[in-house]
């Protein structure tokens, strides 16, 4: 807990995305309890994944034990197998492609598009036409939603659909995000999200897998808890994982999908005070907000041109960690990453580019004003432009 003198909360660290409870979990754990239902089954479930169902826009939803979890579960079911190819955006968490990967698919990763930081559907429908050219579909597509603005589904959906590529949307940044007034990942074939402790509302983690499909969602549903067939005995005609989520996590996250619409205008309103606070410095931008949605800014991300503004990147988080302040450089891009130096790729220069200038800002909407206030002080104070 943090100290509550004045001087305590002057010197409070501002972490990047901290959970923010709503004062409600206790109530609905305390009921969890009393049910006597403490396992990765029974009502609380049930309640969350129709909550999900609610936030998301999707008719059938299974509730995992996180995000990382959910990706797996739909890899599987889209029966990924060795040597096969699954294409996603170089920017993005590598939670996105690694259960892939480790189910022995080859990744090849995409450049996303500078408007939006999401995978480019113009790159993406020219590497469709090649690859089919070379008789070497993608056995999947990954959509991925960044710092909560939505891919544009409708597009690298149209794109997949001519050569039959199913599409999955990582939307573990998106909830609450729209796309076209419908909520993010809607239109992909599976749509996973994630409930983990930094994300816009948390369960202190777990995560979803959702489809239109009650067929695929079954079979995740199956394997997310170990693959057993029905039987008195355990039997088992393939293998399965531990993957569900348990009702105490599942109590928590319920309270908190009850605030998520309040959750997504307080981080707007973080995002709007930086562009206030900072828009005037030379070298500044902003994470544009595309115009096909409205985006959560689960992350307040900002991009810093060391020439015009005097320092780097590298200057200003270090200048925010002077004063307990938490940023983050952007995702480095995956193809640099040491384990993917030998994927194949499609581009990259759009996302090298914002690893080198981008910084993302401490958003936890749990964050007062004077806390930002400080915030944008140190990021003024590194200006030298
Ligand atoms: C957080 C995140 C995940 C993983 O979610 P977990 O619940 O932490 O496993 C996957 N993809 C992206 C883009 C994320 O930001």
């Amino acid at each position: 807990m943090p100290d509550a003198t004045a001087e305590g909360w002057a010197s409070r660290r501002i972490p990047l995305s901290p959970p923010h409870l709503t004062g409600r979990e206790l109530t609905f754990l305390a009921a969890v309890l009393d049910s006597g239902w403490v396992a990765p089954a029974g009502p609380a479930i049930q309640d969350f994944e129709a909550a999900v169902g609610g936030a998301t826009g999707f008719p059938h939803v299974l509730a995992t034990a996180s995000g990382t979890a959910a990706l797996h579960l739909a890899y599987r079911v889209l029966d990924i197998a060795p040597g096969d190819e699954v294409w996603a955006p170089g920017f993005t968490f590598v939670a996105t492609i690694a259960p892939a990967v480790q189910m022995g698919a080859v990744p090849r990763f995409l450049d996303v598009d500078p408007g939006s930081w999401t995978l480019d559907p113009d790159l993406l429908r020219r590497e469709l036409r090649a690859a089919a050219r070379r008789g070497r579909l993608p056995r999947a597509v990954v959509a991925v939603d960044i710092y909560g603005q939505a891919a544009d589904l409708d597009a690298i959906v149209a794109a997949c659909d001519r050569w039959g590529v199913p599409v999955v949307s990582d939307s573990a940044e998106g909830l609450g995000a729209t796309l076209r007034g419908r909520p993010a990942g809607r239109g992909a074939r599976i749509a996973t999200y994630s409930f983990n402790g930094n994300k816009i509302v948390t369960a202190g983690g777990g995560g979803a897998l959702a489809s239109d499909d009650p067929v695929l969602v079954a079979r995740a549903r199956h394997l997310a808890s170990q693959a057993k067939d029905h039987a008195p005995h355990y039997q088992h005609s393939t293998t399965g994982h531990a993957y569900g989520m348990s009702s105490i996590l599942a109590a928590v996250g319920l309270a908190q999908v009850a605030v998520l619409a309040d959750r997504v205008a307080a981080r707007r309103a973080v995002f709007a005070r930086y562009v206030a606070g900072l828009a005037d410095l030379p070298g500044i931008g902003f994470m544009p907000e595309a115009d096909w949605g409205r985006a959560t800014r689960w992350l307040s991300a900002i991009r810093i041109d060391p020439t015009r503004f005097g320092a780097d990147r590298e200057a200003v988080r270090l200048a925010l960690e002077a004063i307990g302040a938490e940023s983050r450089p952007v995702w480095k891009p995956l193809p640099d990453q040491p384990v993917f130096r030998d994927a194949p790729s499609a581009g990259g220069a759009v996302a090298r580019t914002l690893f080198d200038e981008g910084l993302c800002l401490p958003s936890g909407t749990g964050m007062t004003a004077a806390e930002q206030d400080r915030v944008i002080a140190a990021i003024r104070g590194a200006c030298r432009g």
